[in-house]
């Protein structure tokens, strides 16, 4: 799917013969990604800095407690960077969770990082995860905290969930907290997600998103895959609900190399997935990607 589609027209104008371009000045939004875990001198932060035909608008997530008062500065008039602030469930402190808890909800104090100086949009990602070392109480005691402190600010919530069972209690918890009006991203929904409770997610809370990646483009169970497929080509209303993200520098797409994984080339690519997923008239991999922009705008409150 890769050598389809012609990554030059992410950062200039280009009439290649290859099968897919992207709009010039369509607006790259990747609503999911660890920009602390990716460093700034990445040729691809040249690539975007030198074009004139794009801005892209990337959702960071401190996700590591350890780096919630670091700073990568991003000095480029394109690039713009909103960030989210939470405890992952593979991150929680062994000792002071209480502690680290409160550091949490004062850096939310502000709606301005008070070291980067950058736009606070959200709580999280934060979540269950049966793959992480911390005990199950403490997840859910760190998660049930976060729940609340989207709440209490009115802030979209960003959720992350590793393991068929957990969905469900992901679900019970934010049902029993948040009223159903609230912004909530589902991070990396892919085929082995609990679909039916991702269905009942949408349909509880209006304002939901639900958040695709690069991690699609792997088949590891292909029964799984096609229930997969059939549910996004079938689903009445997802497309309402649908936003893109990189998670970059994790989960790189299928055949393309490490090197050039980042967020413009990661939503391209899973742009053109869903496109082929849905094939569906007047659906490209452009369009879609104005689709899910919109969304993420209405969730996050970007600027695009
Ligand atoms: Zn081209
Ligand atoms: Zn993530």
């Amino acid at each position: 799917m890769n050598s389809q589609l012609c990554f030059k027209s992410l950062y200039e104008s280009c009439k290649c013969p290859l099968h897919t371009h992207l709009n010039k000045q369509l607006p790259i939004v990747d609503s999911h990604c660890h920009l602390d875990d990716f460093s700034n001198n990445h040729p691809y932060f040249r690539s975007v800095s030198a074009s004139n035909i794009r801005e892209v608008f990337l959702v960071s997530n401190k996700h590591k407690f350890h780096n919630w008062d670091t700073v990568f500065p991003l000095p480029y008039q394109n690039i713009h960077v909103y960030e989210t602030f939470g405890m992952h469930p593979k991150f929680i402190p062994e000792r002071d969770i209480h502690l680290t808890l409160a550091h949490l909800e004062n850096i939310f104090c502000d709606y301005l990082h008070p070291v980067s100086g950058r736009h606070i949009v959200g709580v999280g990602e934060t979540g269950l995860d049966e793959t992480s070392k911390s005990p199950l109480e403490h997840q859910k005691l760190a998660f049930e905290r976060q729940v609340i402190l989207a709440r209490n600010l009115n802030l979209p919530l960003v959720l992350h969930c590793r393991g068929y069972p957990l969905f469900s209690l992901m679900l019970d918890c934010i049902e029993s907290i948040l009223p159903p009006s609230h912004p909530i991203q589902w991070h990396c929904v892919k085929s082995d997600s609990h679909l039916e409770v991702i269905d009942r997610f949408i349909s509880i809370f209006s304002n939901s998103v639900v958040s695709l990646n690069g991690s699609s483009t792997h088949i590891r169970d292909i029964d799984q895959d096609k229930v997969f497929k059939k549910w996004i080509r079938n689903h009445p209303t997802l497309i309402n609900h649908l936003v893109l993200e990189t998670d970059c520098p994790w989960l790189c797409p299928k055949n393309l190399p490490v090197l050039e994984f980042n967020p413009c080339t990661g939503i391209f690519i899973v742009s053109k997935w869903v496109e082929d997923v849905l094939r569906a008239p007047g659906k490209n991999a452009s369009t879609i990607i104005r689709i899910a922009n919109d969304n993420a705008r209405r969730t996050f409150g970007l600027p695009i």
